[in-house]
């Protein structure tokens, strides 16, 4: 525990209050703590040990088209009920899944799909720039390797469909490149032999430990004087002033702004300020390989299993799947034995050692955008959850602009796509 976790806080009205210590709470706790002397951290966890966890570490500057997609809808009987399928409905949460997956539904339909693309392009254009800003100015570089990824195909089919991928890439000035076999096998040695072909994207990159990178960030904050309390945030109220005081089981804290990053238990909270957002889970599985050797080479990602293997300190991580089952039942077993099975078929001579097994939880909304913004009802409340898939690769930019409003600038991107009240 840090000195500023043991002398906890009871805040003020100036006070910036941001509930949450994942990827998404202590980059925008590292932005503010420049700009602001009172900034307290809420969090019942120490930083980092929920989704930010154990993500696939991929920095996926590429992605700028939502899952919800006219494509994942034809996709959606192959992705639900084949066999091998990277996508599961827990059958103890069919029912409660189904009006989001309805929501998930409409959001797909090409002309909201259309302005997903142009809303996620508006943060993917800055993600980049902004994740190497904060990482020098924090001085955590070194846990951040920009030198691209692979995207193989284990037959000519799929490798059709990358290079229609690398086409519509190409239209949206996103650079890659197509592989032959034996380019693709050049970089990533550990594949078992016979891939097809593969996309390489040359300006992504991963990090070396998801983990590492929020505690190490998390230290940068303190030694700015930033605070941290250990603390779960039960009830949040508005005296009238625009002011909060957030209610925890060990007293009470008084903020002058709040900002909202719990990421998928973010829900009950934005209700308590006004807000119902359809936010669920998709739960996500990793298996790392921590006895496999120091790859030191770029991630490589499956087009056909849909699963992504990262080389990392702790070594090799193999990551993907989704799975609505809310936030209460336990892991599915089945699903790590799944990612087994592809390092195993992907990697076959591969020294793995000692599995290591997780499972997190995604938050994400139906459309497949975060939520990032003022609430309409009280802008001292600013919101910054429902990342899905991509909370490592969006946090810093998230943070900047989350530092731009709560210093009243003008944010960079237009955050209307992403504002609270859009369902
Ligand atoms: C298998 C998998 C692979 C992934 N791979 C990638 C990837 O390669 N690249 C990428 O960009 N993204 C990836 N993601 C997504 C990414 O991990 C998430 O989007 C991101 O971690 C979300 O960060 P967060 O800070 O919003 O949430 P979290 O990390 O979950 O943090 C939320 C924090 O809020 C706290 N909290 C909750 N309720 C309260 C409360 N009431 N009071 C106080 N605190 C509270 C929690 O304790 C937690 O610490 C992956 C996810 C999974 C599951």
């Amino acid at each position: 525990m840090t000195k500023s976790e043991e002398q906890g806080s009871g805040g003020g009205k100036r006070t910036i209050a941001i509930v949450g210590a994942g990827i998404i709470g202590v980059s925008i706790a590292c932005r503010l703590a420049r700009e602001h002397d009172q900034v307290l951290l809420v969090d019942p966890l120490a930083p980092g040990s929920a989704t930010s966890f154990g993500n696939a570490g991929h920095i996926a500057t590429e992605q700028i088209f939502p899952l919800a997609s006219p494509e994942t809808i034809l996709a959606a009987p192959r992705l639900l009920f084949g066999r091998n399928s990277p996508m599961h409905i827990r059958p103890e949460y069919a029912l409660k899944i189904a009006p989001w997956l309805l929501r998930f539904t409409w959001a797909s339909r090409p002309s909201a799909f259309r302005r997903g693309v142009q809303a996620l392009k508006s943060l993917q254009e800055r993600s980049q720039e902004s994740i190497e800003a904060l990482c020098a100015d924090e001085g955590v570089s070194d846990l951040l390797r920009m030198r691209g990824h692979l995207v193989i195909a284990e037959s000519k089919k799929a490798l059709g469909e990358l290079e229609a991928r690398h086409l519509l890439l190409q239209r949206h000035g996103i650079e890659s490149v197509i592989l032959t076999s034996d380019e693709a096998a050049a970089r990533a040695s550990f594949l078992k032999p016979g891939v097809a072909g593969a996309l390489l994207l040359p300006r992504t990159g991963h990090v070396l430990d998801p983990h590492r990178l929020c505690t190490r960030l998390h230290e940068r904050f303190s030694e700015a004087g930033g605070q941290t309390l250990r603390a779960r945030v039960d009830n949040i109220e508005t005296p009238g002033d625009g002011s909060f005081v957030l209610r925890h089981e060990g007293g009470r804290i008084e903020a002058g702004k709040l900002i909202l990053a719990a990421g998928a238990r973010s829900a009950p909270l934005a209700r308590q300020l006004g807000h119902a957002v359809p936010l669920d889970t998709e739960r996500g599985y990793h298996v790392t390989a921590e006895g496999a050797p120091d790859l030191g080479g770029i991630a490589v990602e499956s087009h056909e299993r849909r699963i992504i293997m990262t080389p990392m300190d702790c070594g090799l991580r193999i990551a993907g799947l989704v799975e609505f089952g809310g936030l209460d039942l336990p892991p599915n077993p089945r699903r790590h034995g799944d990612l087994k099975r592809h390092l195993r078929e992907l990697a076959p001579d591969l020294e793995l050692g000692e599995l290591s097994e997780w499972m997190g939880f995604r938050p994400s909304l139906p459309d497949m955008l975060p939520v990032i913004g003022e609430s309409p009802a009280n802008p001292n409340a600013i919101f910054a959850f429902g990342h899905q898939h991509l909370g490592l690769t969006l946090s810093a930019i998230t943070a900047d602009l989350v530092a731009d409003l709560a210093a009243g600038r003008k944010p960079s991107v237009d955050l209307s796509p992403f504002r609270p009240d859009r369902f």
